[in-house]
């Protein structure tokens, strides 16, 4: 028996709906497998600065600091358009990958075949994809320093040292050992000092991992083979900027972004999150896609918890409630009904074994 604490931070619009719908999907997996479940829910994003004036307040940040693991809903609300950049509530994701040392994102992205119908690929195109997406996180051209714009020049820095693509590379090796065991590192050697860089450490890495297929690809052949073959691809390890833009193109052929769920791991904490934003234009209506949150909490219980029967028990209910055709609005057709939030995520909880 295991005592897993998790520390939610429900957030803004629709965020504390599909934090809600996670809940009881973890409270049945924890009840079914006899462990200790304390979720404590701290403010976050536009409902903290409403309340205190921060978006990320002092005892939000000390409860993650703690962790073990971290749930974010979602944080954004328009009615922060206003505020200064380091009090939007966007400001507060930042602030909190960095601080939790978070260096490596995981976005998997897999075509679930009930949905296949769904994917801006065309079906045979789409038809069993499953990869993962690791970017690096706390570096590159977002952090680089120096940075700035006068009005008349602007220039970021792409920096990336050997220590941290090691670290990263690691994370990918690890991952495709335990999927299909092949890496394909992402980068632009053929232009830039860094990507060569980056090529070279990866290969080293590699030495490390015989049993790992390792290629190489430059970003603009892969953007355009993740739309026309994407079922090449296993682990797709890459920088910040590239996976930034990767890991969005490769949500596209999953149907609804409502679906993706990510892990933020690197650190002693992890922060697990839904891909999607706070969508202002369906809060409080009890329609959003729980998929996402439910698939986060997966990777949670697989991650920082080490718990993969019953991460997979939580997958296994996610794809039972789809195959008996339970769909939330963003994914039905025209004259089907939808579910609800909830409807969804206690179907999965009963689901669960
Ligand atoms: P969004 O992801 O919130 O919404 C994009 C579209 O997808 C909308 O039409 C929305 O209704 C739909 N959608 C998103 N999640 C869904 C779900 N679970 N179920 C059904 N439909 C879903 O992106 P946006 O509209 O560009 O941004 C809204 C706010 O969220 C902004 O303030 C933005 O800064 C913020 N944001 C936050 C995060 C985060 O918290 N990690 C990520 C992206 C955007």
């Amino acid at each position: 028996m295991a005592e897993l604490k998790v520390i939610a931070l429900p957030g803004d619009g629709i965020g504390p709906e599909v934090t809600a719908g996670m809940r009881v999907v973890l409270e049945a997996v924890a009840a079914k497998h006899g462990h200790d479940l304390c979720v404590e829910e701290h403010p976050v994003g536009w409902t903290a600065w409403e309340a205190g004036g921060t978006p990320l307040p002092e005892a939000t940040l000390e409860a993650c600091r703690k962790g073990p693991a971290v749930f974010l809903g979602a944080v954004g609300d328009p009615r922060a358009d206003g505020l200064p950049p380091s009090e939007r509530p966007e400001a507060a994701l930042l602030t909190l990958r960095s601080t939790l040392g978070c260096f490596a994102n995981l976005r998997p992205a897999r075509v679930d075949d009930e949905l296949v119908g769904k994917s801006a690929l065309k079906r045979e195109v789409a038809a069993g994809c499953d990869l993962v997406i690791v970017r690096e996180l706390t570096g590159g051209l977002y952090y680089g320093k120096p940075r700035g714009n006068d009005g008349e020049k602007a220039f970021n820095t792409l920096v990336y040292t050997v220590p941290e693509v090691e670290r990263v590379a690691r994370v990918a090796f690890e991952l495709a050992r335990k999927r299909r065991s092949h890496v394909t590192s992402v980068d632009k050697a053929n232009v830039l000092e860094v990507s060569q860089l980056w090529r070279t450490v990866v290969d080293a890495v590699a030495k490390e991992y015989p049993d790992v297929m390792l290629d190489h690809m430059f970003v603009d052949r892969a953007a355009m083979e993740l739309v026309t073959f994407p079922k090449q691809f296993d682990v797709m390890l890459t920088g910040n900027l590239f996976g930034d833009i990767l890991s969005d193109e490769a949500s596209a052929m999953c149907g609804s972004l409502g679906l993706l769920a990510s892990a933020s791991v690197g650190g002693d904490v992890g922060l697990y999150e839904p891909v999607h934003g706070s969508a202002p234009d369906i809060a409080g209506r009890g329609i959003a896609n729980p998929v996402a949150a439910i698939r986060s909490a997966a990777l949670m219980l697989s991650y920082s918890f080490d718990l993969l029967d019953e991460a997979d028990a939580v997958e296994r209910a996610v794809r039972k409630a789809l195959a008996d055709g339970l769909r939330t609005a963003d994914l039905t057709e025209s004259g089907e009904r939808p579910v609800s939030t909830m409807e969804f995520a206690n179907a999965v909880a009963e689901a669960v074994e």
